[in-house]
């Protein structure tokens, strides 16, 4: 269990204390996602059913996801 101080507190450092990660955003890169077969691109990642063209969903192990409607679908395998 965890250590508790006066007052029941849970131990848990401040806002201020805590380390900021030193990772900034990158951009995402979109040439990335293309693939280059001959004269034709292809995409790698499906686009947003809600958003539509334009907007790519990031493909993880179980799910996918939208970054920018926050659309999100679980894929059950
Ligand atoms: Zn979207």
């Amino acid at each position: 269990m965890g250590t508790k101080k006066k007052g029941g507190k849970k131990d848990k450092p401040s806002q201020k204390e805590r380390p900021k990660s030193k990772k900034k955003h990158t951009h995402v890169q979109v040439w990335k996602l293309y693939d280059a077969k001959g004269d034709k691109l292809v995409r790698k990642r499906d686009h947003c059913p809600r958003c539509g063209l334009g907007t790519f969903i990031a493909v993880y192990k179980n799910r996918k996801y939208c970054g920018k409607c926050h659309w999100s679908q679980i894929s059950k395998e």
